[in-house]
């Protein structure tokens, strides 16, 4: 079998983490330019595949002495060929995605899903190129496609010895409506806590039981869900903020924990750790909704008073508030006469300012200007007052209630020489005194979240599919919530 490699960077730009085999893990983890190998105590060709693999080419790979070559040679097991046969897919879905020819419909967020749905748009006769003879299919020794189905499962951790007894009586296997199976192994239960759902059944025996996956009615096609809160007491508002930021924090939890807390000690640094607190099964989501909720309170009783409604412009105007100054302005007359240019700066990450002429998002950040009530001295024009970003924060949130007919799904924001790239990941809507919100994942899939019909999130589609990302189930887009993706 050759050794094929790819670099690490064209895996991390072509791939999501939730597309990586625990081999193509293995295998980024430790590619070694000159890899020394020992083969000859190997007991089986899993530890010869183990040993090589960590190789970035055949020409820096030293094998210390004679090894047993039947191990690897004279044919390959049925299970076997299947392994190999699905790595070939999935190194071709890899190539195909890296080359932008990958059809927006191939998702999935595990092996099987993923090659299931690949295999229906391409076809079952489809192969990819270069296939050694050895694990080409057809009929006479076809692809068999792993189960896609449901299969009832169940995830046991420490507490559920001691409650076996008690669970017994109740319901402690956990059916997951319409999931495939996964292994119960920690690292899954730890990447995908994440996502999970409590069962209601469950939840009452303890919290940490919990349901993964639900899935899209689409056939054959699921999707990591995004996490949302259970609307309680008003708390619609705060539902849509924590159910965005959220989503963006699990991105990379250990370092969005630090830049969250390095851009507002206040708020968004406990909010991080209220994450992290959900991750590690300690709270639930709603939980942490609740703990932020309480903060404001104690912060500002009458703006945000328990069991009252609140907007989602004060909320983010806590939490996104910053202690580096994000804009600074100026004043000016239209035709050049000198005025007070003193500057006034925003410490804010939700921006509001500047909307006059706006169309997109993108729009208002290149022009950003608003023109004041006052006026020139010199010419009696109406006097403009111009805006410039100054720090690029991790967060960037922007009122998009007046004027702003597009939201774009990335912006580029300029500060000084520089430009930072900001991926749209959330949008907050609002209507007959109620928000819901957007989520959109760094893949791109768009999930819609409206705490009072349940915490679950419902697929809407891929972002570049979607028209209209202003107007929602007859609510209208009030904050749009990006997150900066790199210069
Ligand atoms: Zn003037």
């Amino acid at each position: 079998m050759p050794i094929k490699c790819w670099s690490i960077s064209h895996f991390s730009t072509a791939f999501p983490d939730y597309y990586r085999s625990p081999y193509l893990e293995a295998r980024l983890n430790r590619i070694l330019r000159n890899n020394v190998v020992d083969l000859n105590n190997s007991r089986l060709h899993q530890s010869y595949y183990t040993a090589l693999s960590r190789s970035a080419s055949a020409a820096g790979t030293i094998i210390l002495q004679g090894f047993d070559a039947r191990k690897i040679t004279g044919g390959a097991s049925g299970a076997l060929r299947q392994e190999f046969r699905e790595l070939e897919i999935l190194d071709d879905i890899v190539r195909l995605r890296y080359d932008g020819k990958l059809s927006s419909t191939v998702i999935g967020d595990r092996r099987n899903t993923l090659i299931s749905c690949f295999r229906k748009w391409k076809g079952d006769h489809y192969m990819p190129s270069g296939l050694h003879k050895a694990i080409r299919w057809g009929k006479a020794d076809p692809f068999l496609e792993s189960n896609t189905g449901d299969i009832p499962w169940r995830i046991l951790d420490r507490t559920v010895k001691d409650l076996q007894s008690e669970a017994d009586s109740k319901a402690q296997v956990v059916t997951a409506n319409k999931t495939s199976p996964v292994s119960p192994t920690a690292q899954n239960l730890k990447r995908k806590s994440a996502m999970l759902e409590f069962s209601p059944t469950a939840e009452g025996i303890h919290k940490k039981l919990k349901a993964t996956h639900f899935v899209d009615e689409t056939p054959s096609i699921v999707l990591s869900t995004p996490k949302g809160t259970r609307w309680r007491n008003n708390s619609c508002a705060y539902d849509a903020v924590v159910s965005s930021l959220f989503a963006i924090w699990l991105d990379d939890p250990t370092t969005q924990s630090e830049s969250f807390n390095n851009l507002n000690s206040q708020f968004l640094g406990p909010l991080a750790n209220g994450f992290a607190r959900h991750h590690d099964g300690e709270f639930t989501l709603d939980d942490v909704r609740d703990f932020i909720r309480r903060r404001l309170q104690r912060s500002a009783p009458d703006e945000f008073g328990w069991g009252r409604e609140a907007s989602v412009h004060s909320v983010l105007e806590r939490v996104l508030g910053s202690d580096l100054p994000i804009l600074s302005s100026n004043l000016h007359c239209p035709n050049h006469h000198p005025v007070d240019r003193r500057q006034l700066t925003v410490q804010n990450c939700l921006i509001t300012a500047g909307t006059d002429r706006a169309g997109s998002v993108q729009e208002w950040v290149d022009i950003f200007d608003n023109t004041r009530a006052s006026k020139c001295h010199i010419c009696d024009d109406f006097l403009v007052r111009k805006h410039w970003f100054v720090h690029n924060p991790v967060l960037l949130a922007f009122n998009v209630s007046a004027n702003i007919q597009f939201i774009n799904h990335s912006l580029m924001i300029p500060i000084n020489e520089n430009n930072f790239t900001y991926k749209l990941r959330g949008i907050i809507y609002h209507g007959e005194s109620h928000f819901t919100a957007r989520i959109i994942t760094p893949a791109g899939l768009v999930w819609f979240h409206d705490g009072m019909t349940s915490a679950r999130m419902e697929y809407d589609g891929i972002l570049s599919s979607l028209d209209d990302m202003c107007s929602c189930r007859s609510k209208s887009a009030t904050v749009a919530i990006y997150a900066m993706t790199g210069t």
